[in-house]
């Protein structure tokens, strides 16, 4: 029977994480590897096979991401209002299969389209999944950040096996001998959709243990005219396909699109933001100044994919702990090895400071994220005084920064799922994490005009100067993440009073 356990029975769990929250982490993980499988492809198939120039299919991936992201919130607008989200992220997960099964036809072809499939898809699954998780625990619950810190080491799971196993079938890697090298691409793509049918069966079987938990927010419309609403939403998500494919396609379109959809979600807030109370309204502010600082973080961060591969490829040498290694694929993993071995450690950590007393509370947690974002780009730049004549310098130095950074992320991305699960009303709950993955959106489309501007100013460089000109931008960002983080820090006083009683 679906609904067999009570919300309150599913709360009151004992231990440290609730038995929901594995199953939570096993759909999650299958999903963002189909995810990051496909987008560790992105690039590589663009210049390979569509013949993009680099920077064509830069731009072009940086379109992408941002779409992804920015359709979060849409998704979550839609789970608040009209599909729950359970039917979202069944619904986003069968969007996302269509969309690999697509490109695992004909990737040449169906190339935007099989990516705009996922793009809806993801949007509808990615803030719904997340969502869900802060539902297994009650509102004061100080289990809840050690939760969302062990989902993150799924996600990372994910990212880590699909990131690595996509790419490596597609450039015939792996498993060189029983695919035929021109299926490569068809079967790497068709990867991420058997994983994403793992992942959705492993919903399916969740769902049974989540009794009232996502179900349709609409139970008190007529059945008749619910099944409309959801019927429309259904349609109108295809419908859409064809405009986003026109987006996706043209990357200058995304400018427009992300000048229009910020300040979109920032009215629809507001206008939301007319039906609650003032001590409602304060703690949304209060998850606003979350989701701006996220912004300035993801736009450092998500250099990972843009100008710091560009840094690997050129100044990095390839020797790890001694060990031969190829320096992209170091910087493409580290951080995700990092995450799977010290989330659960952290997330310990956490319910043991708060057992005596001593947790940090969220908006201190956020600015440590930046403090230590600072101390890794600094040890990115520090990597200038260990190069040689040609400008190649120390793997093991740069590695150690993403070690640093790990702990940023730790107390920033996990810590702002769980704070937006908290701060918001019921009604509210899908929209705000889209707006927290809309940051991300864009984190990552500034992070790709930061890194062209790096990139820019290093076009004539030998490899030597190259070096100096990233690491000294490398420097920068180091300078404005320890300004954000002390910032942070010292405004804390005023969050906190905006966050009343949550911590
Ligand atoms: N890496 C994390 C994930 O995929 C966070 C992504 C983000 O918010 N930018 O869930």
């Amino acid at each position: 029977m679906a609904n067999q356990l009570t919300v309150a029975q599913i709360q009151d769990f004992k231990g440290k994480y609730p038995k929901q929250l594995w199953y939570l982490f096993f759909s999650e993980m299958w999903e963002r590897f189909s995810f990051y499988g496909m987008r560790g492809m992105l690039v590589i198939f663009m210049v390979t096979q569509l013949n993009m120039n680099d920077t064509v299919a830069n731009l072009q991936y940086g379109a992408t991401q941002a779409f992804v992201y920015a359709f979060t919130f849409i998704g979550g607008m839609f789970a608040d209002k009209i599909l729950g989200y359970r039917k979202s992220l069944f619904w986003g997960g069968l969007l996302m299969i269509v969309g690999s099964v697509v490109l695992a036809i004909d990737p040449k072809a169906f190339f935007f389209i099989g990516i705009s499939f996922t793009i809806i898809g993801t949007g509808f699954f990615k803030p719904n999944i997340s969502t869900i998780v802060g539902k297994l625990y009650k509102d004061n619950d100080n289990r809840r950040d050690a939760g969302f810190s062990l989902f993150y080491a799924g996600v990372n799971l994910g990212a880590l096996i699909g990131g690595y196993l996509c790419i490596a079938v597609a450039n015939g890697n792996m498993m060189a001998s029983i695919v035929p090298e021109a299926l490569r691409w068809n079967v790497a793509f068709g990867f991420a959709a058997i994983v994403m049918v793992i992942s959705l069966l492993t919903f399916v079987q969740t769902q049974k243990s989540l009794g009232d938990i996502g179900i349709s927010p609409l139970l008190d419309i007529e059945p008749k005219k619910r099944k409309t609403y959801e019927i429309i939403t259904y349609l109108a998500s295809i419908a859409v396909i064809p405009f986003i494919i026109l987006l996706v396609s043209n990357s200058g379109y995304t400018d427009v699109f992300m000048y229009i959809i910020g300040p979109f979600s920032l009215i629809y807030l507001l206008y939301e933001m007319r039906g609650f109370s003032l001590q409602e309204n304060k703690k949304l502010i209060a998850a606003l100044v979350f989701i701006l600082f996220s912004i300035v973080f993801w736009a450092f961060f998500e250099q990972s994919g843009g100008s710091l591969s560009l840094f690997a490829a050129h100044n990095l040498d390839n020797t790890l702990l001694g060990a031969k290694v190829d320096p992209n694929g170091v910087n493409n993993s580290a951080n995700s090895l990092f995450v799977i071995t010290f989330a659960a450690l952290l997330g310990i950590l956490w319910i043991w400071l708060s057992k005596n007393n001593l947790e940090p509370n969220t908006v201190v947690k956020f600015g440590l994220g930046f403090l230590f974002l600072a101390g890794g780009f600094y040890v990115f730049y520090y990597t200038k005084f260990f190069a040689d004549a040609n400008g190649v310098t120390s793997l093991d130095l740069f590695t150690f920064g993403w070690f640093i950074i790990t702990f940023g992320e730790l107390c920033l991305s996990p810590i702002g799922m769980s704070i937006m699960t908290k701060l918001s009303p019921q009604k509210l709950q899908a929209v705000m994490m889209g707006m927290w993955f809309l940051a991300s959106a864009y984190g990552q489309y500034f992070a790709g005009l930061l890194g062209a501007n790096i990139a820019g100013a290093s076009e004539n460089a030998s490899n030597a100067e190259k070096l100096v000109i990233y690491a000294d931008g490398y420097q920068q960002l180091s300078i404005y993440a320890l300004i954000a983080g002390v910032l942070l820090i010292a405004i804390s006083p005023l969050v906190k009073k905006l966050m009343q009683e949550v911590k």
